[in-house]
């Protein structure tokens, strides 16, 4: 295991201080009556605390993630399954790849459109087989003809009455008299009760409303088309994804350090596979370790393995974990200030916070 070679606090601030701005130098560190000069500025005399921190660094490969991936399709739906659908509205913002969650190209809300669906032209109905539209089919109980047969006279109309007729003789003999049938009232046949006598009843498949409801646009004449479009990321010209502990975060934001790191050949640890980005692992070369560590690494880690999944990073590349240091300064002034340093002794970027 060789340890990397670490830069002391003195070799950051004389290389800060040999780059440093003269115009800010004078303002924190002209002493009255004396003309200033850079070398009059002690690294003893200014820096007050020095603390070591770890800087994870990755290149990725958004571009290339989503170059020609993303497509516009257009779909189309009924009300009933509009309604499942999730839509999205971007406006005119852009989302980051590496937090969007979702699928890369989404239903657009602002590109639903109103079409009249095809197979019922717009109607909502299709003419009902049933009764041909009419609404009403033949009454089967009266095959049609409005009435029933009557049963007590069958059809005949009248009803016999038989009598018992006795002669001069006193021999019986047998009579009868007809009458018009008391239950149909000489009618011979009762009005169908099932049709009321129209002959007809309501159509069941229609509900005597002759149309049925067209099962694509489940009705309402008009189907949605809409847009399933790519997802407005934002092709940032961050190529690299940086870590280091939240207390440094408040002195120097990612995209400077990125940039640094991006310009400079900076020596450093390699790793190839992610789960190495762990203490035992990364300790004994560094040769310090903070809790702070320990959580950028989980971070880093858990983000490395998510972006390869996305494509986002190429599987295989590899991560640089650099030791870095903290100076936390007061100059002559008495205004406080930080000096970073991220790298090894000789082969490091310096960036400082509140220096101006
Ligand atoms: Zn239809
Ligand atoms: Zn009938
Ligand atoms: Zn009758
Ligand atoms: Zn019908």
């Amino acid at each position: 295991m060789v340890t990397v070679k670490a830069m002391s606090s003195d070799e950051l601030f004389q290389n800060w201080l040999t780059n440093a701005d003269i115009k800010t130098l004078e303002k924190f560190f002209k002493k009255k009556k004396v003309d200033f000069k850079r070398e009059h500025v002690s690294a003893v005399e200014t820096v007050q605390e020095v603390s070591k921190f770890i800087v994870i660094y990755f290149e990725k490969n958004i571009k290339e993630a989503l170059a020609g991936k993303q497509k516009q399709t257009m779909e189309s739906a009924n009300v009933k399954d509009l309604e499942k659908i999730r839509f999205y509205d971007f406006g005119n913002k852009q989302v980051n790849l590496e937090s969007w969650k979702g699928e890369k190209e989404v239903p657009m809300f602002n590109t639903i459109n109103n079409v009249k669906c095809s197979k019922c032209g717009g109607a909502g109905g299709i003419k009902c087989k049933n009764c041909g539209g009419s609404g009403t089919v033949k009454c089967g109980t009266c095959d049609s003809t409005g009435k029933i047969s009557c049963r007590t006279c069958k059809g005949s109309k009248t009803v016999e009455y038989k009598l018992e007729i006795l002669d001069a003789d006193g021999k019986k003999y047998s009579g009868s008299k007809k009458a018009p049938c008391p239950d149909c009232h000489g009618q011979g046949a009762h009005t169908c009760s099932d049709c009321s006598g129209l002959q007809k009843i309501r159509c069941k498949s229609c509900d005597s409303s002759g149309q049925i409801s067209c099962e694509e646009c489940k009705g309402t004449g008009v189907l949605f088309e809409y847009a399933v479009a790519p997802v407005p990321f934002i092709m940032s010209k961050k190529d690299a994804e940086v870590y280091y502990s939240k207390d440094v975060e408040k002195f120097i934001d990612k995209q400077s350090v990125e940039d640094l790191l991006n310009a400079k050949d900076i020596q450093g640890i390699i790793v190839i596979n992610s789960d190495d980005l762990k203490e035992d692992k990364l300790k004994p070369e560094l040769n310090f370790w903070t809790k702070e560590s320990s959580k950028n690494c989980d971070e880093a880690k858990k983000d490395y393995k998510d972006y390869v999944k996305k494509g986002i990073v190429k599987s295989g590349t590899k991560i640089m974990v650099l030791p870095a240091l903290q100076l936390e300064c007061k100059a002559v002034n008495g205004k406080e200030f930080q000096i970073f340093g991220i790298g090894v002794s000789g082969s490091f970027v310096v960036l400082d916070s509140k220096f101006n």
